[in-house]
């Protein structure tokens, strides 16, 4: 029997663990995320979050938001750079397998695709949107997750898209990401200043049955989306892209399946909802931690 792996994910709302082992979860244990409150203090919470766990665990996997570089992990929107890998290895003194938090859910829906013959006689290559409070992504290209030195790789919601009047500004630097216009923050702070008071994301989708400005926003939110998927088409040739988050699987999904419909026939694609759920994250690094030593 191999020893246990303990899963984590890092996100900006939530931080969830699973100790796992031979792909039976043992325990689980979820807990507020203190990624925009208190980024030093995150790998000792983590350890924490652990008590008990470590003794048992032969490996540590961990999916995070943001960049995640062979040392450090750059958080754009914070502008910081935290030595995550060389804390945590300290702290835990286990193997760690760390991946961005949108390539773990691609690689766990890849997974899952995979089993049910989705790709059998074709090229194995998947895109994973999540729209949530930003907009990530997750590249599986011909079997392999797409990964890069400077993890400043498959950030999806930093491709720019056509965008009519004036431009808007992305926290990246420049304009028109969809970040920028489709993710619920970006929804809810448009709608805020177009209505002249705070609104939350889940008004902006209530109000759009009656307040034709708020229809617009989500309209406009479903074209960077589709301009997306279809570039995401011409770079990749993705017959299938999956779309999850909060946001992505509200009315926005159904907007975008109906907008792609639209595309010329070569950019159009499946679009799929994701299967893994709530624990997508942790189960796609769990597994990318275990290949090569479990099937699949
Ligand atoms: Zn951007």
């Amino acid at each position: 029997m191999n020893k246990a792996t303990i899963a984590i994910d890092v996100g900006g709302t939530k931080i969830s663990a699973m100790l796992i082992q031979d792909g039976i979860v043992l325990e689980r244990r979820k807990v507020e995320s203190i990624v925009h409150t208190n980024l030093n203090g995150l790998a000792e919470y983590l350890y924490q979050l652990c008590s008990g766990w470590v003794e048992r665990a032969g490996h540590l996997a961990v999916a995070c938001t943001g960049q995640i570089r062979s040392d450090s992990i750059g958080f754009l929107s914070a502008k910081q750079q935290l030595p995550l890998q060389q804390q945590l290895k300290q702290l835990f003194n286990l193997p760690l397998t760390i991946i961005n938090d949108a390539a773990a859910a691609a690689y766990a829906q890849f997974q899952v695709l995979k089993r049910e013959g989705l790709f059998a006689n074709k090229t194995e290559t998947l895109v994973y949107i999540t729209v949530s409070t930003g907009v990530g992504g997750g590249i599986m290209q011909n079997g392999q997750l797409v990964l890069c030195d400077d993890g400043f790789c498959a950030h999806l919601g930093h491709v720019t898209v056509p965008h009519a009047g004036d431009p808007v500004r992305c926290h990246c630097g420049r304009d028109n990401c969809v970040e920028a216009i489709a993710s619920g923050t970006a929804l809810a702070k448009r709608a805020s200043l177009l209505l002249g008071h705070q609104v939350t994301t889940a008004e902006v989708f209530a109000l759009r049955e009656s307040v034709p400005a708020m229809a617009q926003l989500v309209d406009e939110a479903a074209t960077a989306i589709t301009s997306l998927i279809a570039n995401a088409k011409a770079w990749t040739g993705c017959q299938y892209v999956v779309m999850g988050g909060s946001v992505g699987l509200s009315a926005l999904f159904y907007l975008v399946q109906h907008k792609i419909a639209q595309l010329p026939p070569i950019y159009q694609v499946t679009l799929l909802k994701p299967d893994n759920g709530a624990d997508a994250d942790a189960w796609g690094v769990y597994w990318y931690s275990q290949r090569g030593l479990i099937a699949g």
